[in-house]
């Protein structure tokens, strides 16, 4: 069977077409500027060049109904009929503390995911976006939803709970619920199975470590802890997100600035983390390396900010699981950045890390990059949630 697996966003649409017998890509692609001019989808099918089609696409029905035309092209497609799609995997990114698991798609479930919407506004009306046009697209094919946050719903409650009233719990679920979970769960099972061992026998700590960076603790197979928060702007130093901070920071700049709380809560989404404690340079780690490189003090002042609270995070979480086995490394720069993993394991000698200075520089492949006499295993373990929403859609099956 072929799981096909969608990634919405307001005005974006990822996708991949997954075998699931043989766990290969069949095709892929991007979607971008739905609604806006200058629409364009961009398909890599398997073995065969990619081919790129401006069209204006005024709504993701369309744009679902162009991706579809792609995968069963005569010439540029990979599947002669669409009866060929199986199921659909939608990423949905809250599931609040309703959703601790993946999920076929009801009307009740479109509902649910709608109220969940308050809770990320900026993503789940698009998911809800893009399970609509799949439905219009491809009647009677089941559709399952994969929440990021299904994964952490196994935090303890001292977790979880903010240390504030505990009337803004009960009213309006404030509290942690982490994202990147699938991520976190594929590489923490992946990461036991390269050793040879049972996750459930395993401390490990995921350093998913992209434009979003979150960590996680899984202890027995299970979450029990997690960097991100109410929102994804909690936890580490990100591309654009500033993470931890001073609350009263927000009234600070906002008083200093004249600008509306909202309007500092976009400072620290977008114009905060690696690019504005770099001054601008960049969000993307390639250039920071770069500017270092060419002697630039404040990119290297961030390149460290963020190691150390990476490090931070980990030894902390020492203290979550009761120690550590394993440390993993995913995502853009966890898979690819020698400097991170360096400054990183260096913090963490005193536990015992021991990074191997040869492997240490590996980039994008499963390794381990510890030497045997480490206290602790580390690895690179690349992610691949596409894959890991198609295994738990055909699962619900
Ligand atoms: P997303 O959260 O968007 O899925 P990724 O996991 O793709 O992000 O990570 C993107 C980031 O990874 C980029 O911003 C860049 O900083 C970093 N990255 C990707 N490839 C490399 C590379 N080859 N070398 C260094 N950093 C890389």
């Amino acid at each position: 069977m072929k799981v096909l697996v969608i990634n919405c966003g307001s005005s974006s649409l990822k996708y991949q077409l997954i075998d699931s017998e043989t766990e290969g890509v069949l095709a892929k692609g991007l979607v971008e500027r739905i609604g806006i001019p200058g629409s364009v989808l961009t398909h890599r099918p398997e073995g065969k060049d990619k081919v790129v089609i401006e069209t204006p696409m005024e709504d993701h029905n369309i744009a679902v109904k162009l991706v579809i035309d792609a995968l069963v092209d005569k010439e540029h497609g990979v599947i002669s009929d669409l009866s060929e799609i199986g199921a659909v995997g939608h990423r949905v990114v809250h599931g609040g503390e309703k959703f601790n698991k993946a999920v076929l798609i009801t009307e009740a479930v479109k509902k649910d995911i709608e109220e969940l919407s308050a809770l990320a506004p900026l993503h789940n009306p698009a998911n809800l976006i893009g399970i609509n046009a799949c439905e219009k697209n491809m009647p009677g094919v089941p559709q399952a939803a994969i929440f990021d946050t299904a994964f952490h719903q196994t935090m303890p409650k001292r977790a979880y709970m903010y240390g504030i009233p505990y009337e803004y719990y009960e009213k309006y679920k404030v509290r942690r619920y982490g994202f990147h979970g699938t991520s976190h769960d594929y590489v923490s099972a992946r990461a036991a199975e390269i050793l040879g061992k049972d996750r459930k026998d395993l401390r490990i700590v995921v350093c998913h470590l992209g434009n979003g960076a979150s960590i996680s603790a899984v202890k027995n197979g299970e979450c029990v802890d997690t960097s991100m928060g109410l929102t994804p702007l909690e936890g580490l130093i990100m591309g654009t997100r500033s993470g931890d901070l001073d609350p009263a920071i927000l009234d600070y700049i906002g008083e200093k600035e004249n600008l509306s709380a909202k309007e500092v809560n976009t400072i620290l989404n977008k114009k905060s983390g690696i690019l504005g404690l770099s001054g601008g340079v960049s969000s993307d780690f390639r250039d920071i390396e770069a500017a270092i490189a060419a002697g630039n003090e404040k990119a290297k002042t961030a390149l460290e900010t963020y190691c150390y609270r990476v490090a931070k995070y980990i030894a902390s979480y020492a203290v979550a699981l009761g120690g550590i086995d394993v440390i993993a490394f995913t995502a853009g720069v966890g898979e690819n950045t020698y400097d991170v993993r360096k400054q990183v394991t260096d913090y963490l000698a005193f536990m015992g890390v021991k990074a191997d200075a040869e492997k240490l520089k590996i980039r994008g492949e499963e390794a381990v990059i510890s030497t045997p006499d480490s206290s602790i295993t580390v690895m690179i373990v690349p992610t691949n949630e596409e894959l890991a929403i198609a295994r738990q859609t055909l699962a619900l099956l």
